[in-house]
This record gives structure tokens, sequence and C-alpha cells, in this order.
């Protein structure tokens, strides 16, 4: 009886507090199609588990930095003491072209080759999947642009990254330029994707500070817009958050102390998640407004959306859903909670975006990075033309980006 009173009681206490404003729940089509292999020395799986998919003649893709840190060795021994063939190409560049994708096919059809697989970070999967679309199904990259133009199946591959970044082995899209007109073609293909991510957090360890510094921006930035898009649904959610909460919780860490494998396993997961986040949710005006900076200053992806990311917060948040939807995010790393207040949490979410780029070592403004006023009107008009605006939670125009590039160059706030 005692019982049953108390839960009258509680019953009343629920129905007479507030409802609280979630919003529709948008659509989404998953298939978890990337098998994540998750530990410290999984590495050491590689030859096994390609052997299982099939492959005899592997293509290793990589490049000369990962070759260097001594990666490559190790991991071409483990799959030819598989019994696996293996020819290397390592000459993945920072900005993959059509080039380096002629270069890389050229390699793979000498040595008839029927696996690929790529160590290194998102430049290496991205040449490794422009390679795969061309040695299973012909033609010319351009080909490939936009989303599921391969007709035939593609050659198994696994990704076994070595920073924690882009997410590259949880998605199915590489961004490959044209090597003449510097156009930037994202082609997507379910099949594209890798078979296998090996996640080995110990590859992690020989990225350099400044690698660390502006990877680890860029994963939380992916957490961080994937959380609010106009796709994110009940499961991109779900990764989102504990993205973030897996990337707040260790960058400092990674910086502080970059041998803690614990830290630098968080952080992989971190990017990991973000990848299949972005996959199902896409990004938002912080990427939009950082591919102009990265096209005409050479500003690195990772200090550009990052330097980006506050004040396309504080955009966003004007719309009071987005801004419910931050103040969600800052909750689940704990560093705010809902009930304060919807404005509290997400200038707390902005001050711990701005400590983290301190952290980082980031110049304090764009300006520092070469940002010219007068350049302002042509940035934001490009900035307002790329992809991943339409995703924006928060319609946005180039008016509204030459607002946040001329925020952008003052001075961020100084934060403990
Ligand atoms: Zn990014």
């Amino acid at each position: 009886m005692e019982r049953m009173n108390t839960d009258i009681a509680r019953t009343q206490t629920m129905s007479s507090m507030p409802a609280i404003p979630l919003g529709t729940l948008a659509d989404f089509d998953h298939t978890p199609g990337v098998r994540l292999v998750f530990g410290r020395g999984s590495c050491m799986r590689a030859g096994q588990l390609a052997r299982d998919l099939g492959g005899r003649r592997v293509l290793l893709v990589t490049d000369p930095g990962i070759v260097a840190a001594g990666h490559v060795g190790r991991i071409q021994g483990y799959i030819e003491a598989a019994g696996l063939e293996v020819t290397v190409f390592d000459h993945s560049d920072q900005n993959p072209t059509t080039a380096t994708i002629d270069r890389c096919v050229e390699a793979g059809r000498c040595a008839k080759i029927d696996f690929i697989l790529a160590v290194g970070g998102g430049s290496s999967m991205d040449t490794a999947k422009g390679a795969n679309f061309l040695l299973s199904n012909g033609g010319v990259i351009r080909d490939y642009w936009g989303w599921n133009k391969a007709s035939q199946p593609m050659l198994p591959f696994i990704a076994i990254p070595t920073t924690a970044g882009t997410g590259s082995e949880c998605q199915s899209y590489a961004l490959i330029a044209d090597a003449n007109t510097h156009e930037k073609m994202a082609c997507g293909d379910p099949k594209a994707a890798a078979k296998i991510a090996i996640l080995d957090p110990e590859l992690t360890l020989s990225q350099p500070r400044s690698v660390t510094a502006v990877t680890g921006i860029d994963t939380i930035t992916h957490a961080v817009e994937s959380a609010v898009t106009k796709k994110r649904n009940a499961l991109s959610l779900m990764y989102s958050h504990e993205a973030f909460k897996l990337g707040i919780a260790s960058f400092a860490q990674v910086l502080r102390a970059p041998k803690d494998l614990d830290a630098r396993a968080r952080m992989q997961l971190a990017a990991a998640f973000a990848g299949i986040a972005i996959e199902n949710s896409m990004l938002g005006a912080a990427h939009s407004a950082a591919n102009p900076l990265t096209a005409h200053y050479d500003i690195t992806h990772g200090i550009a959306v990052g330097m980006m990311l506050p004040h396309v917060i504080r955009y966003n948040a004007e719309d009071p859903q987005v801004r419910r939807a931050y103040a969600e995010l800052a909750s689940a790393p704990e560093l705010a909670c809902v009930s304060e207040g919807e404005d509290y949490a997400v200038e707390i979410l902005v001050g711990q975006i701005e400590t983290l780029l301190d952290i980082a070592e980031f110049p304090r403004s764009l300006a520092e990075c070469g940002l010219k006023k007068s350049d302002i009107p042509m940035l934001a008009e490009e900035a307002a033309r790329q992809w991943t605006a339409n995703f924006n939670p928060r319609p946005i125009t180039a008016a509204d980006f030459r607002e946040l590039y001329t925020a952008s160059l003052e001075p961020r706030p100084a934060r403990e």
C-alpha cells in the first residue's frame, strides 16, 4: 500500500513537470557497415583480417612520414606473415589530387592487387578510397563525384588510422582535388567504406604535438557540428555526444602527456565515433567557413574549423531549438546541465571550446593567420556555396558569413 502511494506520488510529480522540447525526430537509414576492431596492439591482426576477407595481393596505401615512423614496415610484416603479398604505395600527399590517385592506381594495376589497406591519416584513407573506385569500376575520379555512382562491387578495404582526427575510417566519402582546377570532389558510395577499421591507439603515439592538436580540435568540431545539423537524428546524436564526451575528457591530456595511452585511446574512439556521426548527420557552418580559408590562405583544416567554431555556435544558438541541442551536448560531459539554463550551458560550451583552442596553442585571431578584411566578401560568397552550409541548423547566407569572419578577426577572450 505504501509502495502504491509512492508510485502515485511519483506519477503526479512527473505529470506536473514541464514537457521537454525535444523536437521531431529526423529519419535515418543506417547500416553499421564498418566493423571496428579496437585495442592496444590490434594492428597485429591486420594480416589475419585481410586474409579472412579474401585478400591475397594487398596494396598498402600510406605516406612517407608513416613509413619513417616505422608503422608501415611492422604492418607489412604482419600481412606477409599471414601469407599475403604486399605492394606499398607511399606517395599519399596532404590533399590528395587526381594525379595522386592515378599514381596509386598504376601501382595497384602493376601488382594485380585484390585488396586495399590504408595506414595513415585522412589523406591516405582518401587516396585508398579514390584508387578503389578506379581499380574496381574504371573511369576517372570525376565519374564518382557525388553519391552512389559505382555500379560494380569494390575491392575489400581495411583502414588503419594513425591520427585521431578525420574519422575517415568510418566514412564512405573520399575527398579528392582535381589536379588542374583544384576543385574538391566529394566521392561517396556505401561500397567505398572500409570493411574493417583497426583502431590501435599505439599507432597514434607517433603523432607530433602539432598534429595531435590540430586533428584533436577537428575531431571535437566534428562532434559539435554533427550534434546540431538539420539532419541530426537519434542515432547520430548518440555518436556525437559520446565522441564529444571522450574528446573533451582527453584532449588536454594527450597534449600534456603524449604517451598516455588511455587518453590516446579515448581520442581515437572520439574520432571514429564522430566519423559515424558525420556519416549520418553531416557537418555545418564551421566547416563551410573553413574551406575557403584553407583554399586561399593555406590555413590547416583543424585550425580553420576550430577558430570558426565559437562564432558559429553563437550564431546558431540564436535559434531556440539549436540552443537546446547545444545545451544537451554540453550536458553530455557534464560541462553544464540543461536545467541550469540553456543560455548558461551554451556560454559554458563556447568557453570550453575557446579554452581548448588556447591549450592547442592556436593563434588568437584569424587576422594572425593572414585573413584580410578586404577578402571577407569573396570568402563569404564561397562559404555560403559550400555543401556543408546546407546542413547548418540555422539558415546561413553570405552576409552572415561576412559577420562571422569579421568577428574572427578579433582576438578571442583570454581563458584560464
Ligand atoms: Zn573536419
